[in-house]
């Protein structure tokens, strides 16, 4: 999961490190009278999760109050990258001397921590690491020993900030470590983290992302959670545990293995690139191993609640969960689904392979589901799930 920049910065200021004084505002009066209670010049920040708002128009400073509602609604409902703006953080402007970069970050490729650091930060750092690579300190970070005061002034010192910087740095840099770790982030970055025109060190940007596999001890993050972006039907999934994605498309697709999930969005989309109407996959949804006649109902739930599916490809693969299993599953979630007055009426394709994929067929045979339809192979079976949601089929 990754905070909004005011998130990030709340979050900061609770292991004590220096950012603005800053209110949210989802409005243009909001954002005036934010203005209004911080007196002075503030700059107006558009909240997306993305970065390069400074350069897409995103961070205006203002003289006044009535100024900073001149530049709110500007921000307010602007498009950055595909995120449109529906809040903004109105923070006392700060005074910057100079603009430094630091993050720390996990390195899968090299199984370590990492931090980052160079006294060339701000808007173009990434300018910078591609064509002066020398002046980004690429620090190594042991989970063991971790970062002490004293090692944080060396990164710094590596990074190349300057003796006046030092301590302030080391020192902020030692309590974004901390919170880090205790917050089990994959990414802590600042970006600029300023020098200020009085001599202080302190956060202007934040940028975090949680490791959503520490999820279960972190129960506060959930707090953090932007409902507004998701979508519906994902929230929906979410509360009944199932891993669902929602996709452009118009085929539904049910299948166990995140793996046989995946190829199967590939052959889909294959498959119905030369129909009318070019059907492609609507969702991802791995049912995982147990693929029981509750989760299946719940998946065809989730499916055909979704508007734009016209057909349904239900792929999967028996292993410990043996074909005929799932096809129980199929079969009791269609009276389930019965039972709740929810029916299905999509056309549904069923392609069972692997552990017991004859009595699994034979299962579904008998039972005689309207709509549905055995295919052999998982290409046929995309093929004909892509055909029945084509315009006009
Ligand atoms: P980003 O472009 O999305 O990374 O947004 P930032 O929060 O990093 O802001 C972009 C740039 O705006 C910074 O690098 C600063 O140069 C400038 N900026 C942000 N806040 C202030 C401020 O309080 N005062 C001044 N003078 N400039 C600011
Ligand atoms: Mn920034």
């Amino acid at each position: 999961m990754d905070l909004f920049e005011h998130q990030a910065k709340e979050l900061f200021a609770d292991y004590g490190i220096p950012v603005p004084r800053g209110l949210v505002a989802r409005t243009v009066e909001e954002a005036r009278s934010a203005a209004e209670q911080l007196t002075g010049r503030v700059v107006v920040k558009a909240q997306v999760k993305t970065g390069g708002r400074g350069k897409a128009g995103g961070v205006k400073v203002a003289d006044d109050a009535a100024d900073a509602a001149v530049k709110a609604e500007a921000i307010l409902g602007m498009d950055i990258k595909g995120h449109t703006v529906h809040k903004v953080l109105v923070e006392e402007a700060s005074a910057i001397a100079e603009e430094y970069y630091f993050s720390f970050l996990l390195d899968r490729a090299n199984r370590t921590f990492l931090a980052i650091c160079s006294a060339a930060g701000g808007m173009d750092i990434e300018e910078v690491a591609h064509s002066t690579p020398e002046k980004v300190a690429k620090v190594p970070i042991s989970a063991i020993t971790g970062v002490d005061r004293r090692f944080a002034r060396e990164i710094a010192i590596m990074g190349g900030l300057p003796e006046k910087s030092l301590d302030g740095a080391a020192e902020l840099i030692e309590k974004l470590w901390c919170a880090f770790v205790d917050e089990d982030a994959t990414l802590v970055e600042v970006n600029p983290m300023i020098l200020s025109a009085d001599g202080e060190v302190k956060a202007l940007d934040g940028k975090v992302s949680f490791d959503d596999n520490a999820a279960f001890r972190q129960k506060e993050h959930e707090a953090y959670a932007d409902k507004a972006a998701e979508d519906p039907l994902e929230a929906k999934a979410k509360e009944k545990d199932l891993n669902y994605v929602k996709l452009d498309g118009d085929v539904g697709i049910i299948g166990n293995g995140a793996g046989l999930v995946m190829s199967t969005l590939d052959v889909v989309a294959y498959a119905g690139e030369n129909l009318p109407g070019k059907p492609s996959p609507a969702n991802f949804l791995d049912i995982g191993g147990g693929a029981s006649a509750e989760v299946m109902a719940a998946g065809l739930e989730i499916i055909m609640s979704d508007p734009a599916v016209k057909s349904i490809f239900v792929n999967v693969f028996g292993g410990i969960t043996a074909c005929d299993a799932v096809a129980n599953g199929i079969v009791a979630a269609f009276k389930l689904l019965e039972e709740r007055g929810e029916s299905v009426t999509h056309p549904l394709v069923v392609r069972l392979d692997g552990n017991n994929a004859a009595l699994g067929r034979q299962i579904l045979h008998d039972a005689r589901l309207k709509g549905v339809e055995l295919v052999d192979t998982m290409d046929d079976a995309a093929k004909r799930a892509a055909e029945l949601a084509a315009v006009g089929a």
